[in-house]
């Protein structure tokens, strides 16, 4: 079999879903298990938060039906709402919470004739500008579905941070006042905080959390912060050294031998490429764990292979245990020499990397 794996480590996972809720002792926890739990599964995800999160939440109806075919039975919040009237009758039939962020949204609900009660968010945009009502008409969405006898009461009001990462917080406290004065005359439950704003934003947990990436054990944060150090990186994806040679001094490593050796050099060959989630991107210089040591990536990234330089590293051989990222080399280092973000490189885990679930 090939070496290329990601484990996934449910007990990482349990543990950061404890830290948020730690870190917000007072807010109920939507475990946003979204794009297939950002690569790492949302089923097993999904179960294995079963006992600490109060809701999952996904971005369409088709994760939410995934979850529901396999057992899954909590309610599940879609962030976008429904796409059309077709998908209110089946979010009816399977407790799928609706995240409305247009009128049109609204006013679709509200026309529905239901036979059961909706649970509904309303989605206001204080700032990102991506999704949401802006202030005036989400004044009248509310008064809207206060007013719908089939909508449960009090609606949740929402909103969503745009740079709750980064070490500037003006913006977003702009935007937690915002969501604030809003709600000063309607007291309805509030949510506002991804992962970013539950750990470095107490005064927005408010009374839902909605913690992503941060479930995954990888910081969205732009600077180092203290509980942020405390999460468990819940993938790994490891793969072995298939082959090793010596090359002088002079020569060049890979596709249009873009990498060439300074002195003679070890060159270790491993079973992992852009094929596999590994960002072709990377470029030689970008850290990898051979042998529980550091070495370097060298040449570019193949679909199915990549060579480093581990000159330095001692006793590496053939089958050498390779660590790409994971507990001892943060995804987040790795995209950020590739030019990316951890998100990106955990979410878009191709198939064909098998995914071994541990419960430690
Ligand atoms: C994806 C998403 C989250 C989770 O964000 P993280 O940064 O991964 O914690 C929370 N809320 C909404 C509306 C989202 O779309």
């Amino acid at each position: 079999m090939r070496p290329t794996k990601a484990h996934i480590s449910l007990a990482a996972l349990r543990s950061n879903a404890a830290l948020a809720q730690r870190l917000a002792p007072h807010s109920k926890l939507v475990a946003v298990v979204k794009a297939n739990a950002y690569g790492h599964g949302a089923v097993r995800c999904a179960q294995a938060l079963s006992e600490l999160a109060n809701i999952f939440a996904v971005a369409c109806i088709d994760e939410a039906l995934e979850l529901r075919s396999a057992g899954i039975s909590k309610p599940i919040l879609l962030l976008e709402g429904h796409f059309g009237v077709q998908e209110l009758a089946l979010s009816e039939q399977h407790d799928f919470w609706l995240m409305l962020h247009s009128e049109a949204q609204v006013q679709q609900l509200s026309d529905y004739s239901a036979k059961s009660t909706f649970n509904a968010w309303l989605k206001v945009d204080t700032g990102m500008h991506r999704l949401g009502l802006d202030i005036e008409k989400a004044s009248a969405a509310h008064t809207l579905l206060s007013a719908c006898r089939h909508v449960k009461q009090p609606v949740v009001i929402a909103t969503h941070f745009a740079s709750a990462d980064s070490e500037d917080s003006d913006s977003t406290q702009k935007q937690i006042a915002m969501l604030n004065s809003f709600n000063a005359d309607k007291n309805a439950p509030i949510s506002l905080s991804n992962s970013a704003g539950i750990l470095a934003h107490n005064s927005a947990h408010g009374d839902w959390i909605r913690p992503g990436i941060m479930l995954y054990g990888s910081s969205p944060l732009e600077y180092p912060h203290r509980d942020a150090s405390a999460l468990h990186a819940v993938m790994s994806l490891h793969s072995e050294v298939i082959a090793l040679r010596t090359i002088a001094q002079g020569e060049c490593v890979g596709y249009a031998g873009s990498w060439c050796a300074h002195r003679a050099s070890r060159i270790a060959t491993i079973a992992v490429g852009y094929g596999d989630g590994y960002p072709r991107s990377a470029p030689s210089g970008t850290p990898v764990l051979v042998n529980g040591q550091t070495a370097q990536l060298c040449g570019r990234v193949s679909m199915d292979m990549i060579t480093v330089d581990v000159t330095d590293c001692e006793e590496i051989e053939i089958g050498s245990s390779v660590e790409l990222w994971g507990e001892k080399l943060s995804v987040n280092t790795v995209a950020g020499h590739a030019g990316t973000i951890g998100y990106e490189l955990l979410t878009r885990m191709p198939g064909r990397v098998p995914l071994l679930y541990t419960d430690d």
